[in-house]
């Protein structure tokens, strides 16, 4: 659909995927006024089709877009479009596994303006691609890149907005992470350097020996993740203690080396859940755990896939039919 200032949304349409026609001077691409999401159809075992949350998703973006000088897209109208194109793709929508298909919607400022200023003229699109199970052999633990160079997000910044400049600005820390033989990317707080935040794409999590877990607390610079979300409520239904406030890298390093932490995890869309197995910086690195999956990391993340695959009840409500 294409929203033009004084008119509003209109020519909401599903088309056969193909290149996107853009002036040169379209806005997105030289200022960035863009946003997305990223949500997946689950099929279940009956042949229906399913997601997860997906008003989350239309509010994330709505409040992305806010922050962005787009255009709000009302719920209704994400979820129409998104449930339009998996009831148009529904035989891309793997069965079995842990495969699903992962949609993309988007919102690119597309009028022909060198100025700047919010565009007079905006996109939504919603693409959509089957992916295969994140861990096709077994769950393995991640190695992460503590980054020290770089940033993610500031106070008063784009952070808690899922919006393209923020993963362009993460590029070149990945691309550190990906030098040191490592995985994934954790970024500390831009004030001090000294709270963990997020990881490139995922949110983190800390099991202590307690049996309580730890996730860093929403400050306006990490993204809201929908699956971060979702853990704080299933992790407590599990029986344990959630927490969310600040954590240190003093407290993870010093945690795990003591047995304080006895697990750590990062959780997303894509992935589910994942468990962390090595955190390396440029002072060293940190080995967790035996180099396998702790036991509290399955659970959560067992518990979360049974929902979205239809294994389990969706005691909260969690699940949009599609199909
Ligand atoms: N943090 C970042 C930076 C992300 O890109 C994502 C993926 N959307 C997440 C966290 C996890 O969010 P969600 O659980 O909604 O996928």
């Amino acid at each position: 659909a294409t929203w033009t200032r004084g008119t509003g949304w209109h020519d909401a349409a599903v088309v056969p995927y193909g290149p996107l026609q853009l002036d040169p001077a379209a806005a997105v691409l030289h200022y960035a006024q863009e946003v997305f999401e990223g949500l997946k159809a689950y099929r279940h075992a009956d042949g229906s089709v399913w997601t997860f949350r997906p008003r989350a998703n239309a509010a994330r973006m709505a409040r992305s877009a806010r922050r962005l000088a787009l255009p709000e897209l009302g719920e209704d109208a994400f979820l129409e479009a998104v449930t339009q194109l998996v009831r148009t793709d529904e035989a891309w929508v793997p069965s079995g596994g842990e495969s699903s298909l992962y949609l993309r919607p988007f919102m690119v400022a597309t009028e022909a303006f060198l100025g700047v200023r919010a565009a007079h003229e905006v996109k939504f699109l919603v693409i959509a691609s089957p992916a295969g199970s994140y861990f096709p052999g077994g769950v393995k633990p991640v190695s992460i890149w503590l980054s020290q160079n770089y940033t993610r997000a500031s106070l008063g910044g784009t952070g808690s907005a899922k919006c393209g400049g923020n993963y362009a600005a993460s590029l070149v820390a990945q691309e550190e992470a990906g030098a040191h033989g490592c995985d994934q990317v954790c970024f500390l707080d831009a004030a001090e350097q000294r709270y963990v935040e997020e990881l490139g794409g995922m949110n983190l999590y800390f099991v202590h020996d307690d049996g309580s877990i730890v996730t860093p607390e929403l400050t306006g610079t990490i993204l809201e993740g929908i699956t971060r979300a979702s853990i704080v409520e299933l992790a407590a239904d599990l029986g344990h203690e959630v927490r969310e406030r600040r954590v240190s890298i003093d407290e993870w390093r010093e945690g795990v080396a003591s047995g304080r932490i006895t697990e750590v995890f990062a959780c997303g869309t894509a992935a589910a859940v994942t468990p962390v197995g090595k955190l390396v910086s440029a002072d060293g690195e940190l080995s967790h755990g035996t180099g396998q999956a702790g036991e509290v990391t399955l659970a959560i993340r067992e518990r979360l896939l049974d929902i979205q695959y239809g294994r389990a009840e969706d005691t909260h409500g969690w699940l949009h039919r599609l199909v």
